[in-house]
């Protein structure tokens, strides 16, 4: 579904990917790890069509079509959804004007379903009705962000959902939340992108199903099973570096 093909990107002329290969089949679990700066949020906003991330080699596959010179809007069409490391505070716009909007864009329905269907999900989110009447984000906690994002991701039920550490910046109550709703919906249909930087987000998913990937400065160094992601817990990265001479 989703193919990356050596991929290099660019962020004001300083290369920060230097050739990712990545093939994301439909409703595969995919994971990746790495530690700060080694790309991973550019990996995600690059593939959801960021315009500040210039690709310079490479190409993005999407079910069969190159969609590397793609907006973002265009490829959230296709059924690319990415949930931001930081999602960005929206001041002016209302949560359930947001959400209406973005399901009769996305999913053709008028605006009294969008209603009724954003008020029904957004309680398993924990979101009360009176809460979607607060602008996007502001002056939202880190879990309330999260949750948010999740709620969106719930809603659209995209074909491949990009999660940027959704678990950083969150209480162990919204931890559990956030990977619940992520396998389910992983269990729905939808393909995860998952990047952490602790497997404890993983939960109880099947270590076997998960597969997992190790980015160093801008590559990915190393692929293995879920059970790659429990290494990385107890003993960090840097033995896992060292394993493959990176
Ligand atoms: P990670 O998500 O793994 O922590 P990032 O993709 O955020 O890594 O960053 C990788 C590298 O690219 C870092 O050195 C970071 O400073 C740089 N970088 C990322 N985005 C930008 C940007 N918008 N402007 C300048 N440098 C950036
Ligand atoms: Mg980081
Ligand atoms: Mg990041």
């Amino acid at each position: 579904m989703l193919k990356v093909e050596n991929l290099h990107v660019s962020v004001e002329n300083k290369e920060i990917l230097r050739g990712i290969d990545l093939e994301v089949n439909p409703g595969e679990f995919h994971v990746i790890m790495g530690p700060n700066g080694s790309g991973k949020s550019t990996l995600a906003l690059t593939v959801a069509g960021h315009p500040k991330y210039r690709v310079t080699g490479g190409k993005i596959i999407f079910e069969g079509k190159d969609i590397t010179e793609l907006g973002p809007d265009e490829r959230a069409k296709k059924g690319i959804l990415l949930a931001f490391q930081v999602p960005p505070e929206v001041e002016g716009v209302k949560i359930i004007e947001f959400l209406q909007q973005v399901l009769v864009e996305l999913k053709g329905m008028d605006s009294a379903e969008a209603y009724d269907l954003v008020v029904e999900k957004a309680k398993e989110l924990w979101f009360k009705e009176e809460d979607l009447h607060r602008y996007v984000n502001v002056g939202f906690s880190g879990g309330e962000r999260k949750r948010l994002e999740l709620l969106q991701a719930l809603l659209i039920e995209p074909k491949l959902l990009i999660l940027d550490e959704p678990d950083s910046g969150v209480d162990v109550d919204s931890l559990s939340i956030i990977s619940r709703k992520i396998e389910e919906l992983h269990q729905r249909g939808t393909a995860i992108l998952l990047i952490t930087h602790y497997g404890r987000i993983l939960g109880h998913l099947d270590r076997e199903k998960l597969r997992v990937h190790v980015m160093k400065d801008g590559r990915i160094v190393r692929t293995g099973s879920g059970e790659l992601a429990d290494q990385i817990d107890r003993e960090g990265f840097a033995k896992i570096f060292e394993e493959v001479g990176a």
